[in-house]
């Protein structure tokens, strides 16, 4: 019986996770719950699940009885816990993983952020606590599913975009597109900042670099494919040229629960059966650089290393934030990312402390740019 924390378990992810786990009892033991402020839902999952621990992070003020930014922490490093799904949104997850890295847990994580904002460190940190990082992410989890038994030899990634819901629109329009548009995806059902940076092509961007401080490969090396179906979550070509896949119908329970159970699969039956008749054509085209400059911009951030993919990360969280209050129509996410990168001067990313810098200064200048 392995013992599990889930972070952000009031979220898509983490209620995903808990249906896995509701079919998994005899495997696993829920001990720690942590939501955002969604105290209510917490509060009917401690009942179903009875954890050692359940916290509310809470709106920002560290000092609030039984809250605050330390519950994710103190249920990352519970003793009795020994796999993390961290499925917490955006920068307030970094602490976390590396926390539970140097406690020398597993780290399932959904919470690219932190692996974007700080990979060295986060690599660092499983390195010296013995902790292990394994994605949730469909593409990167399938990257890992090809991966099994094969190693050494990885040459190329292909990772797959649906594309978002602005795939076929012309670019003018788009820049006007309305947070109700934005919102809906075509083929996943996520949060509100995972679905905008699907419309943007941001979070193919933090994929791309999420990719490459997981398996090690130069950013040459990780190509993205748009493909609307969503049904091939990622290629993986080998040194003698021959390609691997890895398919299904669009779920994330089933990344979910291999990323728990990895090297290993345990038999589910929640996850949807695969049908390649019903599954239809499978398409691929590229990405349409007028549409998807988020992504140009991602990318290039990840190429440039050290702080900049950080500063990437929190314009876009500031922007996709400004977006979904109505302060900033779409067409701003980009042209807002695009200033604060410019305005940086990126530094190594070495330490947590330039990270953290570079996150705030990120912020503030993104909000200057969106004033
Ligand atoms: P949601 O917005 O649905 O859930 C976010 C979770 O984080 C909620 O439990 C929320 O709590 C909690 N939370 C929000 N802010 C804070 C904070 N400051 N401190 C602590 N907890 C906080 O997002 P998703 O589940 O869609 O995504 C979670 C992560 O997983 C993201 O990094 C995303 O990129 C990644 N991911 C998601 C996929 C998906 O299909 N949804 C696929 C692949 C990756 P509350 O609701 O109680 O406020
Ligand atoms: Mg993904």
């Amino acid at each position: 019986m392995r013992g599990v924390a889930v972070l952000g378990s009031t979220g898509s992810i983490g209620r995903s996770t808990l249906a896995v786990l509701r079919r998994q009892r005899e495997h696993f033991r829920v001990v720690a719950l942590t939501a955002g402020s969604n105290a209510s839902l917490l509060e009917s999952q401690r009942l179903e699940w009875n954890p050692d621990f359940a916290g509310l992070v809470g709106p920002g003020d560290a000092s609030a009885p039984g809250g605050g930014p330390g519950v994710l922490i103190e249920a990352a490093t519970h003793p009795a816990v020994d796999i993390v799904v961290n499925a917490v949104v955006g920068a307030a997850g970094l602490d976390a993983t590396l926390a539970a890295l140097r406690a020398g847990k597993r780290v399932a994580l959904a919470n690219k952020e932190s692996l974007v904002m700080a990979g060295e460190l986060v690599l660092e940190a499983a390195r010296e606590g013995g902790g292990e990082l394994v994605p949730v992410d469909s593409e990167h989890s399938a990257v890992l599913q090809c991966l099994a038994g094969h190693g050494g030899q990885l040459e190329r990634l292909i990772l797959t975009a649906s594309g978002g819901p602005f795939r076929e629109w012309p670019a003018e329009r788009v820049q006007e597109a309305t947070v109700e548009e934005a919102l809906r995806h075509p083929t996943w059902s996520m949060g509100s900042k995972i679905s905008v940076d699907s419309a943007t092509l941001a979070n193919k961007a933090l994929e791309v670099i999420e990719a490459h401080f997981l398996y090690g490969l130069p950013y040459d090396r990780i190509e993205v494919v748009v493909h609307p179906q969503s049904i091939v979550h990622a290629f993986v070509e080998f040194g003698d040229g021959s390609v691997l896949a890895q398919l299904g119908f669009p779920t994330m329970e089933l990344p979910i629960l291999y990323a728990l159970t990895h090297p290993v699969r345990l038999p589910d039956s929640g996850v949807p059966r695969f049908d390649p008749i019903a599954a239809g054509s499978l398409t691929f085209e590229p990405v349409r650089a007028d549409l998807f400059r988020t992504f140009d911009l991602g990318v290039a951030a990840g190429r440039a290393g050290g702080t900049a993919p950080a500063v990437f990360n929190a314009a876009n969280e500031a922007a996709v934030a400004a977006f979904l209050d109505r302060r900033i129509p779409f067409g701003r996410i980009a042209d807002t990312i695009h200033a604060v990168l410019n305005a940086h001067t990126t530094q190594p990313a070495t330490a947590l402390a330039a990270v953290r810098e570079a996150d705030r200064w990120a912020r503030a200048r993104a909000l200057e740019e969106m004033s």
